[in-house]
């Protein structure tokens, strides 16, 4: 198969899913010409999305973690075009990419089609705000390279007024899933550290609120998880309601039910998760729930469309003898793209058929910044599920980053990224100072 007649691979969203793939089916088909594959992403780079709290809380630089897509494409065999994912035309097997502006809203590119053999749609997911008054006027939400930026400019402008005036900086975070505790723990870990740069009352000046509907955070994890890590965040300083439905927020902050308002001046929406709202306008796919999720078969492909699939958060993939899809987490979407990277070549040619996917679900961590992560064990091998914290468990949670940054890189490139992470820690502010 030549260039001219080889199948156009397009995948819709670089995250940990769309990124993986096609990275994958570069190295073993576009490099070889034996598939034209692209990749569209409305952002510049790719960045690994579980430290998005951390860049925002400004714990992390994002620059610096950020791998240019237009560079990885070129040293890896596909081709990468900028922009959103606009409209699906199902039966012309054709997207469109909607033009791509500046800051000051002139357009760079205009809108551009792209025709396909196959499609993946891997875009992710958003919090959901329920439809609850003031959310979309008044809370950040930390989605998303550009939101996790712009929460840590409005927060680098809080700490300077404090510092300046002495004023109180009051975080609110609503949602005690791992995203709300997690940021939480990261602005701890910004305010100790600034503490080293000469800014030592700002521990004083700061209060941190997290704010979580149901009776305990972390839903997802064991009860004694929830424990464990609800006194750590005490422990740290971080207030901590359970039973906190918020009914509204304000300028001024939120107002609950059956409870007294609650002020903050930054507002942080972390609460529920849904796929993002353009997925009900491709073209008629099926979307199984009320988190509006993609729903695919047991291959991964659209249940309307063979020629779609659907990877990571965005799809609802409900495993066998399971009423409830998978939960939205990097492990899944990086097995989801890993299996179809494994089956399209083949399938492509003609040679096999498509394989089910099967989960394989080997744990959940969560991480404290610097000061602890605990963690579940899944039941695989000779491991019977359980329970780690500590240093073991902040170990393994680096080791998710680092073994998706050795799949990108590969295992040299992917080492001594690690390296050079960790020298920058000797030679460079802990924390983002501008
Ligand atoms: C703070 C935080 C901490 C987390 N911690 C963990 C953890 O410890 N362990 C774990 O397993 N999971 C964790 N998760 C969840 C994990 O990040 C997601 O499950 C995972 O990133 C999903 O991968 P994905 O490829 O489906 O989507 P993403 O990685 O979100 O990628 C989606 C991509 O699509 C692009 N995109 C979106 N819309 C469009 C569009 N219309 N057009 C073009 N491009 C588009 C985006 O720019 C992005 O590059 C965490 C999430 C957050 C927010």
């Amino acid at each position: 198969m030549n260039e001219h007649d080889s199948k156009r691979i397009v995948i819709v969203g670089g995250g940990v899913a769309g990124m993986e793939l096609a990275t994958w089916l570069g190295r073993t088909l576009g490099s070889k010409g034996k598939a034209n594959i692209t990749l569209v992403d409305r952002e510049a780079g790719h960045l690994w999305k579980p430290m998005l709290h951390s860049i925002a809380a400004g714990t992390r630089d994002g620059y610096l973690r950020r791998v240019p897509f237009v560079a990885h494409a070129a040293h890896h065999g596909f081709h990468f075009c900028p922009g959103k994912l606009r409209r699906l035309d199902r039966s012309a097997r054709q997207i469109e990419v909607a033009p791509l502006q500046d800051a000051q809203g002139q357009t760079i590119l205009s809108a551009r089609k792209l025709d396909y053999d196959v499609l993946v749609l891997a875009i992710g997911s958003v919090a959901d705000d329920f439809g609850i008054e003031g959310v979309a006027d008044h809370c950040h939400h930390i989605d998303s390279q550009a939101e996790a930026e712009q929460f840590n400019h409005d927060l680098r402008t809080h700490i300077l007024r404090s510092l300046e005036s002495g004023q109180a900086i009051d975080v609110a975070i609503v949602g005690g899933g791992a995203t709300g505790v997690e940021l939480a723990a990261s602005l701890v870990q910004l305010v100790d550290n600034l503490g080293g740069y000469g800014a030592e009352h700002l521990r004083q000046q700061t209060r941190i609120r997290l704010l979580e509907a149901g009776p305990r955070i972390l839903p997802a994890f064991p009860e004694s998880v929830s424990g464990r890590v609800r006194r750590q965040l005490q422990d740290l300083g971080v207030q901590v309601r359970t039973d906190a439905m918020v009914q509204k927020a304000t300028e001024q902050g939120f107002e609950l039910k059956d409870d007294a308002p609650v002020e903050a001046s930054l507002k942080v929406w972390a609460a529920g998760v849904k796929a993002p709202d353009e997925v009900c306008q491709l073209d008629d796919l099926e979307v199984a729930d009320k988190q509006q999720r993609l729903k695919v078969t047991a291959t991964l492909q659209t249940t309307r469309d063979e020629h779609i699939f659907a990877l990571g958060d965005c799809a609802a993939f409900f495993p066998e003898d399971s009423d409830s899809p998978l939960g939205p987490t990097a492990q899944a979407a990086h097995q989801q793209a890993q299996h179809l990277a494994s089956q399209l070549p083949d399938w492509l040619a003609g040679k096999s058929q498509l394989k089910p996917f099967t989960y394989h679900h080997f744990g959940a961590l969560v991480s404290l910044g610097d000061y602890t992560a605990f963690g579940t064990l899944g039941r695989f091998g000779f491991f019977k599920g359980g329970f780690i914290r500590g240093r073991i468990a902040q170990f393994s949670h680096v080791m998710l980053y680092r073994s998706h940054q050795a799949r990108l890189h590969g295992f040299w490139k992917g080492g001594l990224l690690w390296l050079i992470d960790r020298m920058s820690r000797w030679v460079r502010p802990s924390v983002r100072l501008q």
